[in-house]
């Protein structure tokens, strides 16, 4: 499957990219895990810290997935804001998995600090602004919703953004506590981390079938084989080849990245910004001072990705960026890129066990906070695997588009 194309901005940020070898010969180890993405990274990372002896193994090169074309927002707001949450799963589970969300992305920025790669995560607030008069009042809503279970907002008027930045738009919610980071260095130094605690990771080494065991799964690849006693499925937006459940969609999303621009003396905090419309479109800056813009998400023509789309949708999203900073309307693109981009129905990852596939575990963070969804995951299966209780896990689970009333079971059960 074809999951981008185009010009990215990433592999330019790192001067050594590390290789790792194909799989040479059959191995065992207590924990596979399929897909050297961001969810693999962190479950590779985590496994190591526990000491469990763990392997993984990428098909393509370590984050050139999905990892590759992300944007590296992160926020514990999500796509389906905390209202329409306990609009559909009950207020105990939304706001749970909101307050999950907000501590994961305070995790992710630990995480980077421990590590020795230049990722360049760093703690922003965003502005998540109504797109029309007629967004104002629901998006109100979502402010009184936050700020009735603290999280850490504020309501911002017309006149107010208007001082803080060089547009107007009808109301705002300002809210403390993303970040910002670069994922695909962020997932090289993880993989480095957990491959110098002894994690072995192969590229170029695909799965391609399964023997489910007593004690175990082998799993080949290629001419080799490779013994787990446990199979993590952390293989983005392609695990469809695996279940063939539909919880989600997918569509295609474009990024644009500007060349450097000098200031950013009309940019509030060099915040996050996105907006209510859907799609949306979102922008942040990057620590070499430009300007990185995506959305415009629209269906897959034929369910492929048009591969020359991104150079049309790039200049739609540069224009779209003077029209909002006319200041900076010289600015040309230096980057941009198309790429597939999964969505769950309800709006919450996948996360867990698979009747079909026993001994084995499945993270999928579908939808605009996957990075965020993968720190969850990968601590969730991590938990599972050293013994620790999950019970939560039961919200996000892969077969609960198939269950008649999921939510209202769950409102009553404690996580
Ligand atoms: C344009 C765009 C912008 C985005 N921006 C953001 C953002 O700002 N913030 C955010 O949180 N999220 C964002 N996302 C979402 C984010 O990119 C994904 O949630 C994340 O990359 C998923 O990581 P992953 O590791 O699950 O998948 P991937 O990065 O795709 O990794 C899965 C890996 O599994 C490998 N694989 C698949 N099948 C096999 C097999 N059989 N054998 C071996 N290997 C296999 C693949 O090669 C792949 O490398 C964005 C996504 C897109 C498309």
């Amino acid at each position: 499957m074809k999951l981008h194309s185009g010009n990215f901005a990433w592999p330019d940020t790192l001067l050594h990219l590390p290789e790792y070898p194909a799989l040479q010969q059959n191995i065992s180890c207590d924990c596979l895990i399929i897909g050297g993405g961001i969810s693999g990274a962190l479950c590779a990372y985590l496994l190591a810290e526990s000491g469990i002896n763990a392997a993984l193994i990428e098909k393509r090169a370590i984050a050139a997935g999905s990892t590759l074309a992300n944007t590296g927002l992160m926020q514990y707001s999500n796509d389906k804001t905390l209202t329409s949450l306990i609009h559909t799963f009950g207020e105990e589970p939304a706001i749970r998995f909101y307050k999950m969300c907000r501590e994961a992305v305070g995790k992710l920025l630990r995480l980077s600090q421990s590590l020795r790669s230049e990722a360049h995560f760093i703690s922003r607030n965003s502005l998540y602004f109504a797109s029309s008069e007629k967004d104002l009042n629901l998006l109100h809503e979502e402010y009184e919703t936050l700020r009735k279970y603290r999280f850490p907002v504020e309501w911002w008027e017309r006149t107010l953004i208007a001082e803080r930045f060089p547009f107007e738009k009808p109301g705002a919610i300002y809210s403390y506590g993303d970040a910002e980071g670069n994922p695909f260095a962020f997932v090289h130094g993880l993989i480095e981390a957990a491959a110098s605690k002894g994690v072995s990771v192969f590229e170029n080494t695909e799965a391609t079938g399964f023997e489910f065991r007593q004690d175990g799964v082998l799993c080949r690849a290629g001419e080799h084989a490779i013994h787990a006693k446990r199979i993590i499925f952390a293989t983005g937006y392609e695990s469809w080849q695996f279940r063939k459940e539909r919880g989600s969609h997918l569509t295609a999303s474009y990024v644009m990245v500007s060349e450097p621009v000098e200031h950013f003396d009309d940019w509030f905090e060099r915040c996050l910004i996105w907006e209510t419309a859907r799609p949306y479109l979102y922008m942040r800056t990057t620590p070499d001072n430009r300007i990185m813009m995506g959305g415009l998400d629209e269906s897959l023509p034929g369910g492929k990705l048009d591969e020359a789309r991104f150079l049309h949708q790039g200049d739609v999203l540069l224009k779209k960026l003077h029209e909002m900073f006319p200041e900076k309307r010289q600015l040309k693109a230096a980057y941009s890129w198309g790429a597939i981009f999964g969505q769950s129905r309800d709006g919450l990852p996948f996360i867990g066990a698979h009747p079909s596939y026993p001994h084995c575990y499945f993270l999928e963070g579908y939808g605009g906070n996957g990075t965020v969804y993968s720190m969850i995951a990968a601590e969730m299966i991590t938990d599972i695997l050293t013994g620790k209780a999950r019970p939560d896990m039961e919200w996000f689970s892969l077969t609960r588009t198939a269950k008649p009333s999921p939510p209202a079971k769950r409102t009553s059960r404690k996580p």
